[in-house]
């Protein structure tokens, strides 16, 4: 069992990782919740594997424990779910004493505890994390919200879970694909700020790729230790935090302009990270030989390091320039310096981007 404390004065809580710890929900949120009345939230694949268990321990430490189901996928985080999510809150006469458990990916955290921060103004939540994208980076640092037909996140808050209960375990029945796409925002935190963590992921990709227990504890804990250290300096992403969105600005890009349909979300941060590094040494501003560096780690976990042929280019520059990300027209980049040491500029020009991703298109990585 490891535990990672969020620090965040009075809404500090902790992470915590532990083989099997789904069958001990309700032991480890008795003491830190309010009331005894609980509504899970998931979707139906995780709902039909795990939220028996779930409801159970629930039941055997003392709650009254309801279930609620979004239809899954990105297309379900919409107000339209979040509103259905409000009427089971009331059906249950679940008061302002009562908890949210959100379980399942990013999806259902980020609409789980959308609803939580906004039911009766706010009721306590807590996040079970099903994915590896959820355990090492939605689930931790509060950000909550559902997409507008406009755009993705559009709508939210920062809200903090009461806490975090991370079973690696169940990985084990998440499709092969997503866990991989999981492992780029692992890696990205390696590179953002942790030398050792990314030789880490080096030396042990197989071992990660065939789930060992305890490199993958090892390495989900790393993650969250890197993305708590960053959210308890900057909770409500006024500076610091944005070097967590490196890789995202092209990433975001390419997922837009392929329609969310091609790419999942870390995948395209995977091929964003390298076109970032790309970016960097054109500029003087890292050395040459790290992009190809990133590369490596990230095309050994086996995630795509360039933009398929397929994708127009122009379109994920233009898609790049709605990105929330954007700020005061100015495109801000998470720029590598180095492994572990990132900067963030609002000096990368259109025509930098161009030239890396162009350069991705050839295969020109060092
Ligand atoms: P997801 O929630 O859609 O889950 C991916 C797939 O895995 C789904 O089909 C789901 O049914 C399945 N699944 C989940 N757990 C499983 C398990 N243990 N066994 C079998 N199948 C399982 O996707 P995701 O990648 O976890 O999350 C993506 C979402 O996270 C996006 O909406 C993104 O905006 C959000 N996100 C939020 C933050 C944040 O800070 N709040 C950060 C990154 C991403």
């Amino acid at each position: 069992m490891a535990a990672v404390r969020v620090d965040l004065g009075e809404r500090s809580y902790d992470i915590i990782v532990e083989s099997g710890i789904l069958t001990r929900v309700g032991q480890e949120i008795g003491g830190v919740c309010r009331g005894r009345s609980a509504l899970i939230v998931t979707e139906p694949a995780v709902g039909a594997l795990y939220s028996a268990d779930v409801t159970k321990s629930l039941a055997g430490a003392g709650f009254q424990a309801f279930t609620a189901e979004v239809a899954g996928g990105e297309e379900c985080k919409t107000l339209a779910s979040a509103a259905a999510l409000y009427d089971r809150l009331l059906d249950a006469r679940i008061d302002r004493t009562g908890v949210l458990v959100t379980l399942g990916g990013g999806v259902v955290g980020d609409i789980g505890g959308f609803v939580a921060a906004t039911y009766l103004r706010g009721i306590d939540f807590v996040q079970v994390p099903t994915t590896l994208l959820a355990q090492v980076d939605a689930s931790v640092g509060g950000k909550v919200g559902v997409d507008l037909p406009r755009g993705k996140n559009l709508v939210g808050a920062f809200y903090q879970p009461k806490r975090v209960l991370i079973d690696p375990d169940v990985l084990a029945t998440l499709p092969p694909r997503e866990f991989t796409s999981g492992l780029a925002e692992l890696i990205k935190h390696g590179i953002i700020s942790d030398q050792e963590l990314f030789d880490f992921v080096r030396s042990e990709t197989e071992a990660l790729r065939r789930l060992d227990r305890d490199v993958l504890q090892k390495a989900i804990v790393r993650s969250c230790e890197i993305k708590a250290a960053v959210v308890a300096r900057d909770e409500k992403e006024s500076g610091l935090r944005a070097v967590l969105n490196y890789g995202h600005t092209v990433g975001h890009g390419l997922e837009a302009a392929t329609g969310f349909a091609k790419y999942l979300h870390g995948e395209a941060v995977s091929i964003g990270m390298v076109t970032a590094a790309l970016i960097a040494q054109g500029m003087g501003r890292a050395p040459q030989g790290l992009a190809g560096e990133i590369a490596g780690a990230l095309a050994a976990v086996g995630l795509p390091v360039a933009p398929a042929p397929d994708v127009d280019l122009d379109g994920v520059i233009r898609a790049m320039t709605f990105d929330k990300k954007v700020m005061f027209g100015k495109l801000r980049f998470v720029l590598p310096k180095r492994i572990g040491e990132v900067e963030v500029t609002d000096e990368v020009t259109e025509a930098d981007v161009r030239s890396a991703l162009a350069g991705q298109e050839l295969g020109v990585r060092s």
